[in-house]
């Protein structure tokens, strides 16, 4: 075979950037056009609208930045709070610990509350934490929904009846990157103040867009927000969105391809979306049971839907998985992050998928931890995943409207 030649196809199962449908891939086929012309509106507008239902939001403002997830995470930090500002921030995973960083770099002071990799956010702890804080010097509680480097989903709901029940005023700003589109995400009814994701993972775009959600509260701080900004002052986007343009060039074709995800995800409806989410990770999960192995997430209730962090055995190391599924069976699995670096390897199983491509990821790792000399009876995990798609589901998903 000619070098570099790679017949078929990549089985992408890293758990973002994740695989881009045809309608999505066809609608960013798209010549340049003027962003300011006064048709771009038409396109802009309604987008910012519907975001807010990814976000299930009434009250909220959604904003669009050409940015990765990361810059949202900027924006909702810079535009409510001055340095030398209390936060109080979970640490559990890679992603916990560079928000933390991020926070740290604006000169915020913050609180971490470390908790064991493959666990979550302790609702009972931030709880006792801010009830301490009489004074409510802590301004912020940040959480990450969904730890994509260890494969947990902690529970948003409980953190917000934690702040509640200290009667603590503190916003609460949740990163959903890997979770916002493709695991339940109640903005409103959990009261976030500032939601995050990015493009690249629920919502089956390429990277390229940071996309924030940001409560009126959240907004009203804009004023007194000391923190440094540049390019993520809210205020150029604000005057700038509501006549449905941007202070800077946005990413146009990315806007198109979030049009056509948009009416993906609406067409096959949100509550489906979950389900889907819910019965492939469980085929991931029966496979890796099946495999004898564990996953990161130390408890069921941790489980995330959207990715899946394998544990290695003792002596063998997970980077050597990712390596010969990639290089062998043009398989691309998750690496370990930081902490668990070697230690484990991930199966990302969110966005466009269905239950035969889930299976040929679960096929794939399977080959290549045989390969990588782990004591795996071939076949064993595909039959305990088969076996859990094969059940009934009460939720049948609905077929996905012809494109
Ligand atoms: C992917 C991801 C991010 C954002 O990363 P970018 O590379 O900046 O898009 C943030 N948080 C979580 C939990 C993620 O999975």
């Amino acid at each position: 075979m000619p070098e570099g030649f790679r017949p078929g196809r990549n089985f992408l199962f890293v758990p973002g950037p994740t695989n881009l449908p045809e309608s999505v891939l066809r609608a960013m086929h798209v010549p340049s056009e003027d962003h300011r012309s006064p048709r771009f509106p038409e396109l802009t507008k309604p987008l910012f609208e519907d975001l807010k239902k990814i976000f299930k939001s009434k009250d909220g403002q959604a904003f669009i930045f050409p940015s990765s997830g990361t810059g949202a995470w900027e924006a909702a930090i810079t535009n409510t709070l001055s340095p030398g500002d209390k936060v109080l921030a979970p640490r559990f995973g890679q992603f916990s610990h560079l928000w933390i960083q991020l926070a740290r770099r604006h000169g915020l002071d913050v609180i971490v509350q470390e908790e064991e990799w493959g666990t979550g956010a302790d609702p009972e702890k931030i709880e006792a934490a801010l009830s301490e804080d009489k004074a409510h010097e802590i301004k912020a509680v940040l959480i990450v929904h969904n730890e994509t480097a260890t494969g947990v989903t902690s529970d948003v709901a409980a953190v917000r009846k934690a702040i509640d029940a200290a009667s603590h005023p503190a916003m609460l700003f949740v990163d959903g990157v890997s979770s916002i589109g493709s695991i339940d995400f109640r903005m409103d009814e959990w009261g976030v103040d500032m939601a995050i994701t990015g493009s690249q993972k629920g919502l089956m775009l390429p990277a390229g867009l940071g996309i924030l959600c940001a409560s009126q509260k959240a907004l009203s701080m804009r004023d007194s927000a000391k923190c440094a900004r540049g390019y993520f002052e809210l205020g150029d986007y604000i005057a700038a969105n509501e006549n449905g343009y941007f202070p800077y060039t946005p990413a146009v074709a990315l806007l198109h391809g979030l049009r056509a995800s948009l009416d993906r995800l609406f067409a096959e409806g949100l509550d489906n979306v979950f389900a889907r989410h819910h019965r492939l990770a469980g085929a991931v999960r029966a496979a890796v049971d099946a495999w004898g192995l564990e996953l990161c997430a130390k408890e069921p209730k941790w489980h995330s839907d959207t990715v899946s962090a394998i544990m290695v055995p003792e002596g063998v190391n997970g980077g050597d998985v990712i390596k010969i599924a990639f290089e062998r069976y043009n398989l691309s699995l998750g690496a370990g992050l930081s902490e668990v670096a070697g230690k484990l390897f991930r199966i990302g199983h969110l966005g466009d998928l269905n239950e035969l491509m889930v299976l040929s990821g679960v096929t794939g790792a399977e080959m290549a931890m045989a390969d990588a000399g782990i004591d795996v009876t071939l076949g064993k995990g595909v039959a305990a995943a088969q076996e859990h798609l094969r059940k009934p589901h009460d939720q049948q998903q609905s077929r996905i409207a012809a494109e």
